[in-house]
């Protein structure tokens, strides 16, 4: 509960600082509307302390009006020339199929979150992967990614709607956004979870924590919505189904003047550099075994015969063999290709763990004791730099056939 003393001189010093418009000025004194999210925003600026919030006592508070399981989509732009309008990211639709079990499991309904300038009919791709509602916001405001403008949307759905469970993707968007939302309404948030599972009715959200050594089990049983991150890649698409899910429109008053931010100049690159690894269908990474930059650009050629890219281990990112936005693994990116083949990397487990759900894992490695060989469905033991040449020969040769 937010209450204003006598105190109030009317300075009106917490209405510009209000994320959420929710303060006005009435007969010169502060007056909260139910727009207020008890963010505190406001008490931290009243230079005569006249603003006071009581928060419920977390560990009685009745939880039984949240229900449901959210999933952030995050839209992003059609890198293939003549599509207008944006697509769902992929990690959306894995969110979607990890979502359907864990409402299935609590017996909720599982509802998308989207935010956009204009619907293209998203319910269809939303709905094939389980969701039954989308909660759509449709806002010229909306055409583009803003933290202050998104996380006072996302706040103001989960006021009115009082989710049981948010999931985010673990992207450069969803962790800017869920943090800020954490913070506005004063719950926990768990980044970066690998799996997620039901227990006892709570959301069990596991990461793996001191350098991915041990897997950490959170549970959040004292505030709702139960808030995670999630890496793209991790969780497994669910088969499409025939189902499109039921279109809420939500009318949400959204304050320009909270931008802090203005996006002044945008352009849209559609090139080789700018694809993302974690898009690839096929990945030949290498590690601190390839021994110098010159070396590594046999991967190149081997990469672009299979239609694929290169990645590289942590190792040889720091060796500057490739650039850090091709490093697989826990502090780089999560990816699950069809084909990922793994030259002169070890396997140590923080590079395991971005990697192990590609579909087949070829490793080569000169020590057949090597850690990757535990994960891969095919193992060449021997020098990379005899093997991989001859591997780019072969192709070839079956491509010109
Ligand atoms: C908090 C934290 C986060 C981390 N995050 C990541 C991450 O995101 N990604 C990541 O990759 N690592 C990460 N690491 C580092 C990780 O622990 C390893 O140090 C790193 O993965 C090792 O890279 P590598 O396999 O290329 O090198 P090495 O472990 O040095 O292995 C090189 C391999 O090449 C083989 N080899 C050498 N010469 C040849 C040859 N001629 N032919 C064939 N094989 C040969 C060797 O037998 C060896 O197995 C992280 C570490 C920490 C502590």
């Amino acid at each position: 509960m937010i209450t204003v003393s006598n105190k109030c001189i009317g300075c009106g010093k917490c209405v510009p600082v209000c994320p959420f418009a929710a303060v006005q000025m009435i007969d010169k004194k502060a007056v909260m509307n139910e727009a207020c999210t008890f963010c505190g925003a406001c008490v931290q600026v009243c230079p005569v302390d006249a603003i006071t919030i009581e928060r419920e006592d977390p560990i009685h508070k009745d939880f039984s009006a949240h229900k449901g399981v959210w999933v952030f989509i995050e839209l992003e732009d059609a890198h293939t020339k003549g599509k207008p309008a944006k697509l769902i990211r992929k990690v959306g639709r894995e969110l979607l199929s990890e979502g359907r079990k864990l409402a299935d499991t609590l017996g909720e309904e599982l509802c998308a979150v989207v935010l956009t300038d204009k619907n293209p009919g998203y319910e269809k791709e939303i709905g094939a992967y389980g969701a039954d509602k989308v909660y759509l916001v449709e806002n010229s405001e909306l055409v583009e990614y803003n933290t202050d403008v998104f996380s006072t949307v996302i706040v103001a759905l989960i006021n009115r709607h009082k989710p049981s469970v948010c999931l985010y993707p673990a992207t450069i968007m969803g962790r800017d956004l869920a943090p800020r939302v954490a913070t506005a309404i004063y719950v926990g948030l768990t980044a970066d979870c690998t799996a997620l599972s039901i227990k006892d009715g709570l959301l069990l959200q596991s990461r793996p924590a001191f350098g991915g050594n041990i897997m950490a089990d959170i549970l959040s049983p004292n505030s709702r919505p139960q808030m995670a991150t999630v890496r793209p890649n991790v969780m497994k698409l669910s088969e499409p189904i025939d189902k499109v899910a039921v279109v809420i429109n939500e009318d949400i008053k959204i304050n320009k003047n909270i931008k802090r931010v203005k996006v002044i100049e945008r352009k849209i690159v559609h090139d080789k550099a700018s694809a993302k690894i974690e898009n690839s269908d096929v990945i030949v990474s290498g590690g601190r075994g390839m021994k110098d930059i010159n070396k590594f650009k046999v991967l190149e050629e081997l990469a672009s015969s299979l239609n694929g890219m290169v990645g590289a281990s942590r190792a040889a990112v720091d060796l500057g063999f490739k650039e850090k936005t091709r490093q697989v693994g826990q502090s780089g990116t999560t990816v699950s290709p069809k084909l990922y083949v793994a030259c002169g990397i070890s396997g140590a487990v923080q590079h395991i763990v971005g990697m192990k759900s590609s579909d087949i894992i070829i490793a080569i490695n000169k020590d057949p004791n090597a850690p990757i060989f535990n994960v891969a469905k095919y193992g060449i033991v021997g020098d990379v730099h005899n093997i991989v040449p001859k591997l780019v020969k072969a192709v070839q040769k079956r491509i010109k056939k």
